[in-house]
C-alpha cells in the first residue's frame, strides 16, 4: 500500500470541551449595535456569534497546557513554574536571560526605558502601536522601514514583511550609530497585514546591525507562523522542523519581546529574552517596580506553565499548516468571488479593503467602519476596523484619512473550525451582495486619542 497523501487539511485536533456560541436575530443585533453606540467593541461578547476582534489571548489551549495549569508551582519566588517556562524559552530562543512579563507591551516598556532616549530612532520593519507608543514615551522616534511591495495591499510578494535594507543602511548613515540603541523586526509584520519576513533578510538585518554595533531585537509575536512561511516559501527550509528554523531566526539576534498571547498559546503573558548581562540586569530592575519579582514578573505560576507548553504546540507542523491554510482558505474563497482583500492572506487575519469595496462611501463617512458593523448586522461576525476611524484623528485635533481603510477579520488560535470559515464566507459575500446600499457613518462622540476603543457612531441615512 501506498502511502496517502489527503487534499484535505483537517484541524488537527479534536474537541475535548466545548463553549456554545449564541445566535441571534437580525433585530437583536440591531438592538445591540444601536446600544454599543455603534461601536463593536462596545458589544457584549456573548451578543457575538464569530469573534475575529483579534488573535491575541483568545486562542484554545489544549488539555496539555490545562494539566500543567493544575501542576504549576505558585511560589513567589523560584517557582519550579519558572524554571519550565525558563528552559522552553531558552531552548527555542537560545537567549541567555528570560524576563517574564504579564504581556508584550510591559517587556517593551522595560527594553525601551532601559535603553532608549530623547533623540534617538528605532528602526523596525513596522512598529506594532504598543511598540510605537512605547518607543515615544521614551521621547526617541520609532521609524517604519518595511519594503515598498510591503506597502502595496494588492500586490503578491512573499516576504512582504521584510525590512529595507538600503532604507535602514540610510537612516545608520544619516542619524549615526550612537543614536540608534537598537534594530528591531517584527515576525510577522502585524501592522502590515501579518505578512512574513524571509530568513535572508534577517541575516542581512543582523548583519548590518553587527557590523555598526547596534543591537538587534525580534518582536517574536508570531515567531512560528513566520517560521513556517519560510519552510512553504523560502528556498532551503522546505525539510526543516519549524523550530529548527525558529532557533535559526533567533540564533541572529541579541534578544527579543514577546506576547504570549499569540504564538504562546496562552491566554495571557509574554517576556523579553536578552544576551547581554549588564542589560539584562538593568531590565530585571525595572521589572521588579512594575511588573513583579524576575521568577514570576506579572504573571502567575499557572500562566508560566500554559506557554512552557504553548510555545512548542505554536511549532507543531500540522498545528501550523492547519493555522495559514485556513487563512489562506477563506481568502481564496474571497477572492474567486471578486471580494477585494490585502494579498496574499499573512499568518493570523485576512484584511477586506473597504475602500475598493465601498467606493460610495467617503473616508470621511469611515467605510472600513460601515462594512465592519456590516458583517456584525448581517452574521453576528465581529471584526475590527484598521482604517480612518482608528488612525484618522491628528495630535492637533484634525482629521486626516489613513492610508488604508481595512477591516482586519483575527483568527483565534484552535478555535473555529472550516464550517466556521464557510460561514464566515457566506456572510461577507451577503454583506457585498447588498454592498451598495450600506451606509456611512459619522462620529456622534469621541475621545481625544485612541478614539476607535471608545468611539459612539451614528449611520447616515439618507
Ligand atoms: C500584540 C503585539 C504586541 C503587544 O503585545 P500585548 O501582549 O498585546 O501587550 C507587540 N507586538 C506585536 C507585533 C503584537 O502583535
Amino acid at each position: 500500500m501506498q502511502e496517502f497523501h489527503p487534499k484535505t487539511i483537517i484541524e488537527p485536533f479534536r474537541v475535548r470541551s466545548v463553549e456554545p456560541i449564541r445566535f441571534t436575530t437580525l433585530a437583536e443585533r440591531e438592538t445591540a449595535l444601536a446600544q454599543a453606540g455603534y461601536n463593536p467593541f462596545l458589544l457584549h461578547a456573548t451578543d457575538v456569534l464569530i469573534d475575529l476582534l483579534t488573535d491575541s489571548g483568545t486562542g484554545a489551549m489544549s488539555s496539555r497546557q490545562w494539566a500543567g495549569m493544575i501542576a504549576s508551582d505558585e511560589s513567589y519566588a523560584g517557582a519550579a513554574s519558572f524554571y519550565r517556562f525558563e528552559a522552553a524559552v531558552k531552548d527555542i530562543t537560545g537567549f541567555r536571560h528570560v524576563i517574564p512579563t504579564h504581556q508584550g507591551r510591559a517587556a517593551e516598556h522595560i527594553l525601551f526605558a532601559a535603553i532608549a532616549k530623547p533623540g534617538d530612532v528605532i528602526p523596525n520593519n513596522t512598529h506594532f502601536d504598543t511598540t510605537r507608543a512605547h518607543v515615544e514615551a521614551t521621547g526617541a522616534e520609532a521609524r517604519d522601514q518595511v519594503i515598498a511591495e510591503g506597502r502595496q495591499p494588492h500586490l503578491i510578494h512573499p516576504f512582504k514583511g521584510n525590512m529595507d535594507l538600503a532604507a535602514l543602511e540610510r537612516t545608520i548613515a544619516e542619524v549615526g550609530r550612537e543614536r540608534i540603541p537598537c534594530i528591531m523586526l517584527t515576525v510577522t509584520n502585524n501592522s502590515g497585514g501579518g505578512q512574513p519576513v524571509a530568513m535572508a533578510n534577517v541575516r542581512a538585518v543582523s548583519e548590518i546591525a553587527r557590523r555598526n554595533g547596534i543591537p538587534f531585537i525580534i518582536d517574536a509575536c508570531r515567531f512560528a507562523e513566520n517560521s513556517f512561511f519560510i519552510k512553504l516559501r523560502e528556498e532551503g527550509y522546505a525539510d526543516k522542523a519549524p523550530i529548527d528554523i525558529a532557533r535559526e531566526l533567533f540564533s541572529y539576534a541579541d534578544g527579543c519581546t514577546m506576547s504570549a498571547k499569540k504564538d504562546g498559546m496562552a491566554n495571557i503573558g509574554g517576556f523579553l529574552a536578552l544576551n547581554d548581562d549588564t542589560l539584562a540586569t538593568r531590565c530585571r530592575n525595572l521589572e521588579i517596580l512594575t511588573e513583579g519579582f524576575p521568577t514570576y514578573g506579572g504573571m502567575a505560576g499557572y500562566d508560566l506553565e500554559a506557554i512552557a507548553v504553548g510555545l512548542y504546540e505554536a511549532l507543531d507542523e500540522h498545528y501550523l499548516r492547519y493555522r495559514l491554510r485556513s487563512i489562506e482558505y477563506l481568502g481564496d474563497k474571497l477572492s474567486k468571488a471578486g471580494v477585494p482583500i490585502v494579498l496574499p492572506t499573512g499568518g493570523h487575519a485576512v484584511y477586506l479593503d473597504a475602500r475598493a469595496m465601498l467606493p460610495h462611501i467617503p473616508a470621511t463617512e469611515y467605510p472600513a467602519w460601515a462594512l465592519c458593523n456590516a458583517l456584525y448586522l448581517v452574521g453576528g461576525v465581529r471584526g475590527v476596523e484598521i482604517g480612518s476611524v482608528m488612525f484618522g484623528l491628528q495630535p492637533d485635533g484634525s482629521e486626516r484619512p489613513a492610508a488604508l481603510e481595512l477591516v482586519r477579520l483575527a483568527f483565534p488560535r484552535r478555535v473555529y473550525t472550516q464550517s466556521h470559515v464557510d460561514y464566515l464566507a457566506e456572510v461577507i459575500l451577503a454583506v457585498n451582495a447588498q454592498r451598495n446600499e450600506l451606509p456611512g457613518y459619522r462620529i456622534a462622540w469621541q475621545a481625544p486619542v485612541l478614539r476607535h476603543f471608545t468611539i459612539r457612531m451614528a449611520p447616515i441615512r439618507s
